[in-house]
């Protein structure tokens, strides 16, 4: 569903609505005029849309920061981005209350854990966000101590740049707003064939079989999620 602003082209005619809708509250509204004013009004929808769609418009963003990155993520609470026109400004000071986690620098081997303890804390449904190069891809470093987020944990939506501009971000965060609404399912849990909270990894030494690898046994005969 889009909102879509538009200026009142004629002041009369606002007012025209306002006792319109007086009216209609005190059920002095009949036939057609009635029929009319409830055609332009109810919105019909599923409690699955409805949910996503409030989902997606209300994103708890971890208040988290690994580097650089983290300086614009900061930023886009202020002013001149200002993401609480889409509802996801309150950062919040515990994984345990926050729904996305926004990767915003690099990650070293040794910070890998301890990020993937933070997302394995989210409750569901969560998300994550890979922001800049450094953690989609392990940006302009060569060297053995940085790892890309998806080598340890599931991302939904990676925001290129270094660092990426305040704007690139709320697009990521939009993004990610769009892919709730739209389309659930296109998370990681299909993707990752996962469940619950944690991962299911297939066993290397036996191809056929399932491992339990930090994670639930996939129930026999389920495609996943
Ligand atoms: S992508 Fe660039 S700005 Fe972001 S953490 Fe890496 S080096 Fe820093």
């Amino acid at each position: 569903m889009e909102i879509v602003r538009q200026k009142i082209a004629d002041p009369a005619d606002f007012r025209a609505r306002g006792i319109r809708a007086r009216d209609a509250l005190r059920g002095d509204l009949e036939g057609a005029d009635l029929d009319k004013y409830v055609e332009e009004r109810v919105l019909t929808t599923t409690l699955d849309k409805a949910l996503n769609w409030a989902r997606g418009n209300a994103l708890f963003p971890a208040t988290f920061g690994l580097a650089c990155c983290a300086i614009e993520m900061m930023s886009v609470v202020g002013a001149r981005v200002d993401i609480a026109r889409f509802g996801a400004e309150a950062f919040r000071a515990s994984p345990r209350q926050a729904d996305l986690l926004i990767l915003s620098g690099r990650i070293s081997i040794k910070m890998a854990p301890i990020v993937r303890r933070i997302y394995d804390q989210m409750l569901e449904p969560k998300w994550a966000i890979a922001m800049g190069a450094c953690s989609s891809s392990m940006g302009v470093f060569n060297n053995y101590a940085i790892v890309p987020a998806d080598k340890f944990m599931p991302v939904d939506v990676h925001v290129p740049g270094c660092p990426p501009r305040p704007e690139a971000l709320m697009h990521g965060i939009l993004k990610l707003r769009q892919m709730i609404q739209d389309d659930p399912a296109m998370g990681w849990r299909d993707r990752y064939e996962a469940r619950g909270t944690e991962e299911i990894v297939g066993d290397l030494q036996d191809p056929g079989a399932d491992a339990a690898v930090n994670v639930l046994k996939r129930p026999p005969g389920s495609a996943g999620a």
